[in-house]
């Protein structure tokens, strides 16, 4: 088994104005790559974030595809896939805690997590309660070629304000990825 955790709107210039990143991104990036990796030692887990802002090159969308972050990302999906491991990738990205963002949820509040997802890709895996999903667009390119080349792909985005997506809301997120990678890997 394989997860690549990708974290393409991480890089974050310190001091410009506005909001030119993923603020909440490389943390949870983070600690969903040491919390699986921790209860499933012998999966191999990779974390790549940024190595670019994004008002420079967004590596989310399509024209990024042949940059050397993104070849490494489908070459390592490829040599995985053409031994037969299984590949899991989780593409994680942030908001800022606004009602802008991603709406209301019905009761009135902003989520503290949203899984951008294509309707029917897979029916097994129920995510946690607090999630909200959301589908994904075309547009999201790091989990359109990812899927394409044969990988499982999930994207989440985390709510910036840390006390909406607390320590815990990360970790029961990445219990349920650690869940659905075990259960992959044994069905097939
Ligand atoms: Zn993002």
């Amino acid at each position: 088994m394989d997860i690549i955790i990708t974290a393409p709107h991480s890089g974050c210039i310190r001091g410009s104005q506005g909001r030119m990143c993923d603020l909440r991104a490389e943390y949870a990036a983070t600690r969903i790559g040491e919390y699986m990796q921790k209860r499933l030692p012998t999966a191999h887990i990779s974390v790549a974030y940024s190595d670019v802002v994004r008002a420079d090159i967004d590596l989310n969308r399509a024209p990024a595809r042949y940059t050397k972050w993104r070849q490494q990302i489908l070459e390592s999906i490829d040599a995985s896939v053409a031994v037969d491991r299984k590949v899991l990738v989780l593409d994680i990205h942030s908001f800022p805690d606004t009602s802008k963002s991603f709406g209301y949820m019905e009761d009135g509040t902003v989520p503290s997590v949203v899984l951008l997802d294509f309707p029917g890709i897979r029916s097994n895996y129920e995510p946690p309660p607090f999630v909200r999903v959301l589908e994904a667009s075309l547009a999201n390119d790091i989990i359109v070629t990812s899927l394409l080349s044969g990988a499982d792909a999930f994207l989440w985005e985390f709510n910036e304000n840390p006390m909406r997506s607390t320590n815990q809301v990360i970790d029961t997120v990445a219990e349920s990825m650690q869940t659905y990678a075990l259960r992959i890997s044994i069905e097939t």
